[in-house]
């Protein structure tokens, strides 16, 4: 069996058309545009351009918005008074705050002050405590990416065996929490795991979110399984490879994402769909 690829940069355009057309209708019925803003603190070079990106992107789908750029001394108190200002503008829907922040700034205690409602990357506690008990709010948008691949291919997660590798609160348990709302039944694995290649083989769904390299090997691959690798590992010859051993894995696998070109497209789109979906929230 050779698994067929999940092209990510082909959903994610069509993704991006999708809300181009919202939008237009959106701006049309409210007088405005939805509004996304970006704080970007310090200059990592990895953050800078995927805040080129975000920035980029927003505009081609016809929103408004800011990047907000800040030196790497900015303080926390400057920071907390800088989402404050967002959180009372009118103007702004939704509200990114990039990771990571410099070492002197509490990342946690910054986020958990953004309004839950402008929360476009679903990550303050109250988008969390939403997803975890099954009710609406915002999602974030790598695990958001991963279900809409799923439903691209026509992987209905109900009633399968899904294995998330990776428990963080950015994507390992959020996605998880996805795939427990959609009636999957869901094991969480983590550096604590026993006997991981077995756990990984009982997966219908197997979602590779480690950030090591080739972990997941071919053969943890159920034949027939839908492999979705979230991971981004940067080889010693400078090329980006996944969690999954992509070549031996794809001989087993039905459906599996490259890296790059699998999941990685897909988070910005799913961040303007966020945006959106803030906007309309407000606009009712
Ligand atoms: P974290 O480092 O926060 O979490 C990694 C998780 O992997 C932890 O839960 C950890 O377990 C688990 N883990 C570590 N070693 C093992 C092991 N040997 N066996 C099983 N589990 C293990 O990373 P993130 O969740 O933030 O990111 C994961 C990957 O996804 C990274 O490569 C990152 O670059 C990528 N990523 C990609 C995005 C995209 O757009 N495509 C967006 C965001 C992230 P424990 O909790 O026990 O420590």
């Amino acid at each position: 069996m050779t698994a067929q690829l999940i092209d990510g940069k082909f959903i994610a355009q069509k993704v991006q058309a999708e809300v181009t057309e919202q939008v237009a209708a959106f701006t049309q019925k409210h007088g405005r545009a939805p509004g996304l803003h970006v704080v970007l603190v310090g200059d990592d070079p990895a953050s800078q351009v995927y805040v080129r990106n975000k920035e980029r992107t927003s505009q081609q789908v016809g929103m408004r918005g800011a990047v907000h750029r800040r030196p790497a001394t900015l303080s926390q108190e400057e920071l907390l008074a800088l989402v404050a200002e967002l959180n009372r503008d009118s103007n702004v829907d939704g509200i990114l705050v990039q990771m990571p922040l410099p070492k002197h700034i509490d990342a946690e205690a910054v986020i958990a002050t953004i309004d839950p409602d402008k929360d476009v990357d679903g990550l303050t506690p109250e988008n969390a405590g939403l997803l975890a008990l099954g009710r609406p709010g915002h999602v974030p948008c790598t695990p958001f990416g991963c279900m809409r691949l799923l439903a691209e291919i026509g992987c209905n997660p109900e009633g399968k065996r899904a294995v998330v590798v990776g428990r963080s609160a950015l994507v390992g348990k959020p996605i998880a929490q996805l795939l427990l709302a959609q009636n999957a039944t869901v094991t969480i694995a983590h550096s604590r795991t026993q006997n991981l290649a077995d756990v990984c083989r009982e997966a219908d769904i197997l979602i590779a979110a480690v950030g090591k390299e080739a972990l997941v090997r071919g053969d943890f691959v159920k034949p027939g399984a839908v492999v979705i690798d979230v991971g981004i590992n940067r080889g010693a010859d400078g090329k980006l490879r996944g969690d999954v051993e992509f070549e031996a894995a794809k001989r087993r696998a039905s459906w599996i994402t490259p890296v790059p070109g699998g999941v990685g497209p897909m988070t910005i789109g799913m961040l303007l769909k966020n945006t959106l979906a803030a906007a309309e929230r407000r606009a009712r």
